[in-house]
């Protein structure tokens, strides 16, 4: 059964470089250019994934998502360009399947689309509460390990946050330095192993034998979705 793929997307060379990676891998892309445009194709035909661009000539991404979330239970892949973006994507109260930055590889994206149909389809269950042991609490900044709060800087709680939210996705470094720091620097990427490490440290002064972070040689880390 061919799936049908939904690319909201204003800019051509963006959609064209979608289409063709989604073809090859033989899904059957649709593409609309606005969010109306793409509400309306949801309405009219089958649709099993939404990759959906932020920035639209007619509104935003987020406004779109929300009416797409009113209305159909079609998962929901984010193309954000900026770090504000990711923030928000992240963010719980929006809750969207996924998310891929510009400029992006094909590759990644093709990924990311068949790990959310898999989801979708429920081959693999993905926990929506955190993983176990790990207590987030948003107002407080604050970061709990088996009830015992961590001393975390600001650097090292918004990394910590954003492999919680997400437990047994890779976020590569480049995706944590985005999420983490207020001006991404990709000369600086050894800093986010080096608060990787830091953290690492912290946790294992509450759980000895723990590891709860996995490390994936030369591409990023994850958090493991159960100890
Ligand atoms: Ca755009």
């Amino acid at each position: 059964m061919t799936r049908r793929i939904l690319i909201i997307e204003d800019e051509p060379g963006v959609a064209e470089t979608l289409l063709y990676a989604l073809k090859t891998e033989r899904f059957q892309p649709v593409w609309c250019e606005t969010g109306s445009e793409g509400l309306k194709a949801l309405e009219k035909q089958e649709i099993d994934l939404v990759i959906l661009d932020i920035g639209l000539p007619d509104g935003n991404g987020f406004e779109f998502f929300r009416e797409i979330r009113n209305k159909f239970s079609v998962p929901v892949i984010f193309l954000t360009a900026r770090s504000e973006e990711v923030d928000r994507v992240l963010g719980l109260e929006l809750g969207g399947d996924d998310y891929v930055t510009k400029p992006f590889s094909p590759r990644e994206v093709t990924a990311r689309v068949k790990a959310v149909l898999r989801r979708a389809s429920g081959d693999q269950d993905v926990p929506k509460s955190p993983p176990p042991g790990f207590q987030v609490d948003e107002s407080r900044k604050q970061i709990r390990f088996f009830g015992t709060p961590l001393e975390l800087s600001r650097y090292e709680y918004r990394i910590l946050c954003a492999l919680i939210r997400r437990p047994g996705m890779v976020f590569k470094r480049e995706m944590l330095m985005e999420l983490a720091w207020d001006v991404s620097d990709i000369s600086g990427l050894r800093t986010v192993d080096t608060h990787i490490k830091t953290i690492r440290h912290k946790l294992r002064e509450i759980r000895p034998d723990d590891d709860p972070i996995r490390t994936h040689r030369g591409f990023g880390y994850s958090l493991k979705e159960k100890t």
